[in-house]
């Protein structure tokens, strides 16, 4: 139960670093009254984190597992407008993503960066050429450009010579964008905390602290990092459910029945030598039309996705099925069949739940991808969406909060990222890199990039078959909240997506270097790597 009205004695001001004993020191801070608790340390709850930050509030935003460990590291990692939401005339959520796009393409160069795509027209298709073209007219419209255009069968060819599927008519070139998600999500996280927020990653919200007339005003956290089985009350005069797929869970605690509607997406990753694309290839599907895509990213070609209803059961770290690898991989087949492609050539797999409000389309892939708001006793949900639209989903939220808040400043000219510190630009251009790893690795690592340009020439040196190096490991484990050996693996570099075995054939070497950083001695070094051997066999392998 909280009090009616909590004041904030000695406002916090963020703990500035992520180094060895920060989870501990947030522990120690969380005894105050807050103006905003954040559940959900995906996208959603960063871009809100980022705007009620930098709207002078004081601000938690809590994590259950890793940051980004939800949906948020498992996307197609496209910042794009979706040209098949258009088709299901979703024109909303197109128009926003396709004007957000493009602001991220400024704002976050070198973290989302434009992607050509190829579009290969097939008989049978359930949209004709010329339907998708005019789709292609709007989608361009809408971002006030014009890159798109057609290709005869041959064009086709020469743009992309893996094509070689039988009775090809011709396609499309457009233009997307990319990034790494959790990384996006990462430098948002670590801009916020720099601004004044707190966050904490496995502290999960168990219940809702309910004023005597039912209304929310805080959380019963109990840290789930395996190191402690601490708890608390913590207060807060409003609380944000931004939990994704998840989000029914928070909501039956106001009595609220569920409304949304699960999807699970998987992806295979396959290394770039058997599929070697520089740009992405979309095509629908020939088992039932749905667009599927081929995407160049991080050194290796990812492919999907599903749409399957996931139900109820919404686990932390969901697996492939059988029956997605197999469409998955059937419809790589049919548009590359020169490759030859089989399951061994997979080298990772992944699998994501979408949130999405249940509408009762016979179809999942029908289902609206815009995002919902619902302020249900206090407890104010954010939810659905696209990592596309995290921004608007933010300044949504922001004002929601000012319902309850009352007045506070809303600045509609905050940017989406922090612009690059000039030192760290100055650092790099002195530095052994070349232009194209800096802009790389400053926007990745943002405030925290200048410490990877005095890296030693050996940490200097690339992660076998990846584009990363050994330094951005290092710089990870010493500073960037890792609590776990997949936290670093699977998200703070993307190795377990990567490499084949998810990165266990080189375990030496990577222990060689985080061991000592993470501070663990060897029974902790092995306990986590057989789990981090587990979980990869369990939701990563084929
Ligand atoms: C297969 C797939 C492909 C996609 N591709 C794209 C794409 O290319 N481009 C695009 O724009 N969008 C894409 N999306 C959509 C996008 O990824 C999601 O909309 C977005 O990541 C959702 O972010 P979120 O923060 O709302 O949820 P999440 O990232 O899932 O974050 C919610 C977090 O809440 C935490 N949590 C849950 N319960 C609790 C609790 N009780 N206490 C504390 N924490 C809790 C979870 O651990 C989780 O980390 C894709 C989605 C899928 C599934």
């Amino acid at each position: 139960m909280c009090p009616v009205e909590g004041q904030a004695p000695n406002p916090s001001r963020g703990i500035m670093d992520w180094t060895k004993g920060w989870r501990d020191r947030v522990w120690s801070e969380l005894n105050q009254a807050w103006d905003v608790i954040i559940v959900g340390g995906g996208i959603t709850g960063t871009g809100i984190l980022r705007q009620c930050v930098h709207a002078g509030l004081k601000v938690l935003l809590v994590e259950a597992d890793d940051f980004a460990s939800g949906t948020s590291s498992r996307s197609s990692k496209l910042v794009h407008g979706g040209m098949r939401y258009l088709k299901n005339a979703q024109i909303r959520v197109t128009l926003e993503s396709v004007t957000e796009r493009e602001y991220l393409l400024k704002q976050g160069r070198g973290l989302v960066n434009r992607l050509g795509f190829l579009y290969a027209c097939l008989p049978g298709d359930a949209m004709p050429p010329w339907a998708f073209g005019a789709g292609l007219v709007i989608y361009d419209l809408m971002a006030r450009q014009w890159t798109h255009r057609s290709y005869d069968t041959e064009d086709m060819r020469i743009l992309c010579p893996l094509l070689t599927v039988p009775g090809l008519r011709g396609g499309f070139r457009y233009f997307d964008a990319q990034t790494d998600d959790a990384r996006l999500v990462l430098r948002l996280l670590r801009e916020s905390i720099m601004a004044g927020g707190l966050v904490l990653n496995y502290a999960r919200v168990d219940s809702l602290l309910k004023t005597n007339a039912g209304q929310v005003c805080g959380v019963v956290l109990r840290d789930t990092s395996g190191e402690s089985d601490r708890q608390f009350e913590v207060e807060s005069r409003v609380v944000i459910n931004a939990t994704g797929a998840w989000a029914d869970q928070l909501r039956r605690e106001v009595g609220k029945a569920p409304r949304l509607r699960p999807l699970r997406g998987s992806h295979l990753v396959f290394p770039f030598n058997r599929l070697p694309l520089t740009r992405a290839v979309t095509f629908l599907h020939p088992l039932d039309g749905r667009p599927v895509f081929a995407l160049p990213w991080e050194g290796a070609v990812v492919f999907g996705t599903t749409d399957v209803d996931q139900g109820t059961h919404l686990m932390t770290d969901p697996a492939i099925s059988s029956a997605e690898a197999e469409y998955l991989l059937d419809g790589l087949k049919f548009i590359f069949p020169q490759l030859e492609l089989t399951f061994a050539d997979v080298c990772a797999t992944y699998s994501g739940f979408r949130p999405v409000v249940d509408t009762g389309k016979v179809n999942p892939s029908k289902e609206s991808r815009e995002h919902v708001l619902w302020d249900e006793k206090g407890l104010l949900t954010v939810s659905g969406g696209k990592l596309t639209t995290f921004r608007i989903m933010g300044r949504e939220a922001l004002k929601a909060v000012r319902r309850h808040l009352g007045r506070i400043p809303f600045d509609p000219e905050l940017p989406v990222l922090d612009a690059i510190p000039p030192e760290a630009e100055a650092a790099c251009a002195t530095s052994k890199f070349s232009p194209l790893q800096c802009l790389r690795l400053l926007a990745r690592y943002g405030p925290g990039s200048a410490a990877l340009f005095s890296a030693s020439d050996a940490d200097l040196q690339p992660v076998d078959g990846t584009i990363y190096l050994w330094a951005e490991l290092r710089q990870a484990a010493r500073a960037e909240g890792v609590v776990h050996l997949d936290d670093l693996l699977l998200r703070r570099v993307r190795l377990g997506l990567l490499v084949k075995n998810g990165g266990l054939d080189q375990m030496n070497h990577i222990r060689s270097i985080v061991q000592p950083e993470l501070g663990w001695d060897d029974a902790r070094w092995q306990a986590e790597e057989n789990s981090y051997a587990e979980l990869w066999k369990h939701a990563y392998r084929l």
